[in-house]
């Protein structure tokens, strides 16, 4: 059985020390839960989620990586970094960072290399701008932004990546997929996945739906059979809702 994961991304909200009182407050509420909570917050924020968060079975990590391992790359935070704060996972090729700074397929791919070296599980997004969708073109869109972002990814198990279907038209806009057109994306997925690493690997690896999911849609989502979960951005920001996903 897959364990449902509920990652946050916090996106760019929230100061260090708000940060701070939230994962207190949350270690204090965890609900009773089957799922895997996870929060991917501002670098800023993982000192305090790893002295925080450690032990309450809640997982924490970054929402990009450099793709260098080391050197002079003024701004840049690096695997090992990650690594040494005791992060889980780290998304990479979230829609915003594809648009805002040109992030390419194979970017995103020395990305997801440079984590798995360091034992970090990369959740990697992909999913298609609105006119791709209208033009019934989404999932040979899709499988093809895999194929690119997964060149040389190899995980040593399918624990070792996570793959996030975001839609773009449905990030941070309040429109949703349908759960039976998120199944049929993520079917297809799923489907790729075992062409690529074999029908065992693809089988136990999370596939998780972002865009627009709050505690109202998310038990809908999360109850379609190749749904393993959410990556949600607004709804992960508000204690209460954060909880309530945990248990949708
Ligand atoms: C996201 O940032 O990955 C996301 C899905 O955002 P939202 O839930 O706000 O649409």
């Amino acid at each position: 059985m897959r364990k449902r994961l509920v990652a946050g991304n916090w996106k760019m909200y929230k100061t260090p020390s708000e940060a701070r009182k939230w994962f207190r407050d949350l270690t204090v509420n965890l609900p009773q839960t089957q799922a895997e909570p996870a929060l991917l917050v501002p670098f800023t924020h993982l000192p305090y989620a790893a002295e925080i968060l450690e032990g309450h079975g809640v997982y924490w990590g970054a929402q990009d990586v450099s793709a260098h391992s080391e050197g002079a790359y003024t701004g840049e935070v690096s695997a090992k970094m990650l690594a040494d704060l005791a992060c889980k996972y780290t998304i990479v090729g979230h829609s915003e960072r594809r648009s805002y700074h040109a992030e390419t397929d194979a970017l995103v791919a020395e990305k997801a290399r440079r984590l798995l070296e360091q034992g970090i599980t990369p959740i990697l997004c992909v999913g298609e701008p609105l006119e791709i969708r209208e033009a019934g073109g989404h999932v040979e869109y899709t499988l093809r932004q895999l194929e690119g972002s997964l060149q040389g990814v190899s995980p040593a198990s399918p624990q070792h990546l996570v793959i996030a279907y975001e839609p773009v038209w449905a990030i941070g806009t309040g429109k949703t997929a349908t759960p039976e057109d998120a199944e049929a994306m993520h079917r297809a997925i799923r489907g790729w996945l075992e062409g690529r690493y074999g029908s065992d690997f693809a089988w136990q690896m999370r596939i998780l739906y972002g865009g627009s999911v709050k505690p109202e849609n998310a038990a809908a989502l999360f109850a379609q059979p190749n749904i393993d979960g959410g990556l949600v951005g607004g709804a992960s920001l508000k204690l209460e809702d954060y909880i309530k996903l945990l248990t949708a």
